[in-house]
């Protein structure tokens, strides 16, 4: 079958190929599907897709008309694509569920701690011959309250993490599962209660249109004074012009972030000749209590792998006519 690869970054390269090539005929390239790229899927028969790449209404038709029967993401998010035109043209469409939540669990936990403990801070006075302590501070977790919102396979990952570390925890999930929240050793509550209990919040919920700004002035303000903020779901989920504000007022005490509101074009991508025209982002970078990541919380050898097998996998039901487990 004739596959078109979009977005193919040199990191994910080998992984894919080893398990496409041979087995079908592969367009690859490392341009993002949008309006100028489209036409390279012509004749295709199916797409693979990241989430940078844009899969609208318009893009839909024109993939329709060039044949593409079958977007396979290689993704757990699919906010970023238009399910419903999808199914008008007949575009089936499926995702990798689960690559690895511990990847994505694990960087929430690094982005805490690196902020909690001044790591990058601390690398800097090394680096300049200063190895004072004084403004390296940080607080024990353990015994902390942690707050998770949204109790899927990553917060579940992150929660098993939280309670080694000797945390409270709360969640707050729309379909709470009273049993998980008994082996997970968790208190399901509203968010508003999550918001004004917690030292500390990882989001954990998927961008859609009731998560769209969950985190905004008015979530803000109910936090704990220095709370810490932790999100490696999607960007739009904070409002960012609200955390800024937040930021400057001290109610946020520090905020790890690996995905951004405005992230599309810029993540994934070398701008080192070029400006950054964002405002918002320009200002959040220069705050000591923020960490920004640059949407890398998947990328372990272990997700690359999965999201491999299980783009190969799911092309192959499509290819073979097999019901597949992973279809939107
Ligand atoms: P999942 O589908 O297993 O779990 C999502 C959970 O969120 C579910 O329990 C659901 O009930 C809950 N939820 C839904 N609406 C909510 C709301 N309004 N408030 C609180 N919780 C809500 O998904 P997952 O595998 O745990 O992934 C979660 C998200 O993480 C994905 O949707 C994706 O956007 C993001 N993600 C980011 C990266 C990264 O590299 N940064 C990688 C993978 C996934």
């Amino acid at each position: 079958m004739k596959i078109a690869i979009y977005s193919a970054h040199p990191f994910e390269m080998t992984y894919l190929v080893n398990v496409l090539e041979g087995e079908h005929k592969l367009m690859v390239t490392e341009e993002e599907l949008n309006e100028t790229t489209v036409h390279l899927a012509e004749s295709s028969s199916a797409v693979v897709l990241f989430t940078s790449d844009k899969v609208n209404e318009n893009i839909l038709k024109q993939l329709a008309i060039y044949g593409v029967k079958y977007i396979a993401l290689r993704s757990v998010g699919f906010d970023h694509v238009d399910l419903k035109k999808a199914k008008e043209l007949n575009i089936k469409v499926a995702n990798v569920p689960a690559y690895s939540p511990y990847s994505v669990a694990e960087h929430a936990v690094m982005l805490l701690m690196a902020l909690n403990r001044h790591l990058i801070q601390s690398r800097e006075l090394i680096e300049s011959n200063d190895f004072r302590l004084d403004e390296l501070t940080g607080f024990d977790v353990h015994g902390k309250t942690v707050g998770i919102v949204g109790l899927g396979k990553i917060g579940q990952a992150f929660a098993r993490i939280m309670n080694g570390f000797g945390c409270k925890l709360l969640c707050y999930d729309p379909n709470p599962n009273a049993e998980l929240g008994k082996e997970l050793n968790l208190q399901f509550v509203m968010l508003n209660e999550l918001c004004s209990m917690s030292d500390i919040i990882s989001i954990h919920c998927p961008l859609n249109a009731s998560t769209k700004h969950l985190f905004n002035a008015a979530a803000f303000s109910r936090m704990k004074k220095g709370v810490f903020l932790i999100n490696t779901a999607r960007g739009p989920v904070i409002k960012t012009e609200d955390l800024l504000q937040a930021l400057d007022l001290g109610l946020v005490g520090a905020v790890g972030l690996d995905v951004y509101e405005f992230e599309k074009g810029m993540f994934f991508h070398d701008h080192r000749n070029e400006s950054i025209n964002d405002p918002l982002f320009e200002k959040l970078r220069t705050y000591n209590n923020v960490l920004i990541t640059g949407h890398q919380a998947f990328l372990t050898e272990t997700a690359l792998k999965n999201i491999a097998d299980t783009t190969a996998y799911n092309l192959n039901c499509f290819e073979k006519g097999i019901t597949c487990i992973n279809e939107l």
